[in-house]
């Protein structure tokens, strides 16, 4: 039987209503992201017809090739991947909004390279929220350095902080590391205008939304499990 996308959308939504009820805060205030890596251009399109528009890529190419399959949408695309310097001048071109920004020569360069009459890129940097050695973001004590910095770039509006924290089905563990999150967005939040939380995923989205996520990033709980592409 294919994925019931729409069916599925509904659930999140559904989720995110209920833990928004549950925890005191308005719905509205949370962004549904579909996260779409490995998945084809009409299941983004079934999502898009479904009411979300706000849609997340990890890989270039592939978004590359999905924009073009549905130019006729009037989608918003979000970068989420991991970044790598040759790439950022088509990610500076083609994204509405970039999250996984954690380093300065990066931002420097989307900078450099947001074309002048599109509006700014939107910016979320990645914090590496478990200081775990492989993973990537700013450490918890580089950040507020590095938020000023991106903070005073051209072409770009900081708009606050993303997190992938170590997964864990424990909500209590779940809610703690979604806490640090936001508790380090505080302390830089009025100085820097901040207004966007980005955590959440398909397996901790109530403990993202418990401690306030702005914008909640959901794949395989929409699409499907995703299949691996053949190499
Ligand atoms: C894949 C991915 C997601 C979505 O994860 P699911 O567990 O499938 O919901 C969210 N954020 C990032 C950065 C991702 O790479």
């Amino acid at each position: 039987m294919p994925t019931d996308i729409a069916g599925n959308i509904a659930k999140v939504l559904h989720r995110i209503g209920a833990a928004a009820e549950r925890y005191g805060r308005d719905a509205n205030g949370v962004t549904l992201l579909a996260v779409s890596k490995m998945q084809s251009p009409a299941a983004v399109r079934l999502a898009a017809e479904a009411g979300v528009l706000h849609i997340g890529e990890n890989y270039l190419q592939e978004a590359l090739d999905k924009m073009t399959a549905l130019a006729d949408l009037p989608l918003c695309w979000h970068f989420i991947g991991p970044i790598q310097s040759n790439k950022t001048r088509l990610i500076a071109e083609n994204f509405a909004w970039v999250h996984s920004v954690d380093r300065l020569k990066i931002a420097e360069r989307l900078a450099a390279q947001r074309p002048a009459e599109l509006p700014p890129l939107n910016i979320c940097l990645q914090v590496n929220i478990d200081a775990e050695a492989t993973k990537s973001g700013v450490r918890p004590a580089e950040l507020p350095a590095l938020a000023r910095a991106v903070g005073h770039l051209p072409r770009l509006h900081l708009r606050g902080l993303m997190a992938i924290p170590q997964p864990s089905s424990d909500f209590t563990s779940q809610r703690h590391a979604c806490g640090r999150l936001r508790a380090l967005c505080d302390v830089l939040r009025d100085e820097l205008a901040l207004d966007t939380l980005s955590m959440g995923m398909s397996t901790d989205l109530e403990a993202a939304v418990a401690e306030g996520a702005t914008l909640v990033r959901i794949g395989s709980d929409i699409f499907g499990a995703r299949v691996p592409r053949a190499i």
